[in-house]
Order: C-alpha cells, then structure tokens, then sequence
C-alpha cells in the first residue's frame, strides 16, 4: 500500500502555519512543519495535531528544527523568510531572504531529491531562480506563490463590483508578483464574457491596481505581519493540483527558457500543474501592449536577480 503523501513546509510562521493547517485538514497528506525557532514548529504542529479528533482526520504533523525529519519528502514549502512592514516592498527583503531561502533550499534538497519545491518567500520570482539555481532541480520542479494569490485578490474586487458569483470569475495575472505585475484583462472573464466587454478601461484599470498594490493594503492594516489566510489558500490550491496530479492551469511563477521570448528569469506564468510539477509553461496569444508589459515585467525580476549576483 502507498504511504501517505509527505509535505514538509519551511518556516512556521503565519503562512507556513497557516498552510500546514490547511494541508493536515486534508486528510490524505502528512506534514513535518520545520522552523529555525526552537520550540516554535513543534508547538503549533502539536496544537494543530490536537484538532484532528474534533475534525476527523488521520493526517500526522510533526513539528522539527531538525532537516533529518523531512527527508523523503513528496513536496516541500519554503516560507521561510522575513514579510514586509509598512512601507516597505517586497523587494526590500532581497538580500535577507537570498540568505535564508539560500541555505533552506540546500538541507531540503538534499534530503528530498525527487521533490517538488513550492516557494512562497518574497520577492519570490526572484527567490524561484534562486531555487533552481541552489536544488540544481530541473525547473519543472521548482515553483512559486503568485498569481494564484494575485488573481484571487483581483477577482474579490470584481465581484463587489459586478455583483457576480465569485465562482464564476476567471482571472488572468502574468508577470512579476510586486509592482511590474500584468493583469490581463483581455482574458479575465465572467462566465466566458470578458472583463473589457463588462467595465469600463478606467474602472478595470482602478480594480487591477488594488490587486498590484493588494498585498500592501492588508500589510497597512495589520501594521505587524503580511496577508497568509489568502496565500495559504493559494498554496494549498497549487499543491493540490500537484499531490492528485490534477494538471490544472494555475498562474504561478516559474524559470523560463525561451517562452514569451524570455529567458534567464523567473515570472508568473499559466503553467499546467500536475505530478511532475510544471508539466508544461502554456503560451497564449498574446497583444503588442501585453508583450510589452510581460518583457518589462521580466526586466524588473532580472535587475533582482543581477542584485543577488548569482
Ligand atoms: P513570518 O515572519 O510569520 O514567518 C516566517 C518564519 O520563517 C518565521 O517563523 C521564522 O522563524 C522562519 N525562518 C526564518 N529564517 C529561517 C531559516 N533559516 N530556517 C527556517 N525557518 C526560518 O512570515 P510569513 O507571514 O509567514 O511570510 C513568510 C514569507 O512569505 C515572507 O517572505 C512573505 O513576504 C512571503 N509571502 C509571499 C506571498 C506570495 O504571494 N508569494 C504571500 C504571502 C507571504
């Protein structure tokens, strides 16, 4: 019989805490939770653990500073890292989190080889590069939290203005998860209709920069953390797609070689998510303008990387 899928998540802080707990509800999956803090991934792994008997599933979380207890991992999460304060961008953790996510990439790595390596850390296009540069992983293997999260923030905004099911809204957000971000309206749709045919350029335009600036606005809110209920949702979604194989086109950050005309870089891209991880980077059809904002997009996410000069 196969054992249970194992996922370990990087960093037990809001959204790798928040992520485990989604994944353990599952019930098909069990989670080693790793954090540096001593103390603090076996306590909430043991709070979550104590949950099961009320919600009824036969998940194990276990929680570890020790890289040993994630070995043979099916998937591992990197969430390690620091978030933003007001005021800040994402780029301003760069160099902190080149470090961290540097060093965690190398243990998971090496404990699980065959794994799929899903990065949440910011600035993640260019902490994705970072990964597949550090695993050595073939890109498909290697991928990151974007627009996913991104087009989820966008939909909520349509819907509040369309009055529409939230479940009826597909959202299209390519590029740089951070201020190069491109939303495509074009193939944002409501039921099939798109959004062009819906609201007007301006009001598109207003919505689509409250989704760029989205992750801003709730760090202003919470003045001491960054969003993780969303992002662990999205997570979970793209790890899903992963664990059942379910091959589904989710807009997620991925190293390109050669699509879009891009290469050297890596962006938010529809890719098609299943066992093997990116089974395939889709290539629409793209516009002039669309080109254009994807090539500058890829440029923002290069100067991060030359930065980090690796
Ligand atoms: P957090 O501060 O709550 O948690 C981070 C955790 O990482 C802490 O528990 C810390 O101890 C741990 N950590 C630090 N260095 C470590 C190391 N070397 N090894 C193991 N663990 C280590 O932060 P958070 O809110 O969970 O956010 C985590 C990261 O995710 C941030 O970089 C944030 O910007 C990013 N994020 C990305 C997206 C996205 O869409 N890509 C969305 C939300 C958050």
């Amino acid at each position: 019989m196969k054992e249970r899928t194992k996922v370990t998540i990087i960093g037990a802080g809001n959204v790798g805490a928040s992520t485990a707990q989604r994944m353990v509800e599952r019930g098909d999956v069990d989670v080693v939770l790793l954090d540096i803090v001593e103390g603090l991934p076996q306590g909430k792994a043991l709070d979550i653990q104590e949950s099961a008997n009320i919600l009824g599933f036969n998940s194990k979380i276990t929680g570890t500073n020790n890289y040993a207890d994630t070995a043979d991992s099916d998937l591992v999460i990197i969430t390690s890292g620091l978030a933003r304060k007001p005021g800040m961008s994402r780029d301003d953790l760069l160099i902190a989190n080149q470090k961290i996510v540097g060093e965690v990439v190398g243990n998971a790595a090496k404990q699980s080889p065959d794994s799929i390596i899903i990065v949440a850390t910011n600035p993640v296009d260019a902490m994705v590069y970072l990964a597949v540069n550090v695993s050595k992983f073939p890109r498909n293997r290697v991928l990151g939290l974007s627009g996913v999260l991104d087009g989820s923030r966008f939909a909520t905004f349509i819907v509040d203005e369309l009055k529409v099911s939230i479940q009826d809204v597909s959202p299209c957000v390519m590029g740089e998860h951070g201020k190069s971000m491109v939303i495509i309206p074009r193939l944002t749709t409501v039921k099939g209709v798109p959004l062009t045919q819906l609201l007007t350029t301006e009001r598109i335009k207003q919505l689509g920069e409250r989704a760029v600036n989205g992750g801003a606005e709730i760090v202003g809110l919470l003045k001491t953390g960054s969003a993780f209920y969303a992002p662990s949702a999205a997570i979970a979604q793209m790890a899903e797609s992963v664990i059942l194989d379910k091959q589904r086109i989710m807009y997620c950050s991925a190293r390109l070689d050669g699509e879009y005309g891009l290469s050297k870089v890596s962006l938010g891209m529809p890719v098609k998510l299943g066992v093997n991880g990116i089974e395939k980077v889709i290539e629409y059809n793209l516009t002039a303008d669309e080109k254009t904002a994807l090539a500058n997009s890829a440029k923002a996410v290069q100067e991060l990387i030359a930065v980090m000069k690796i």
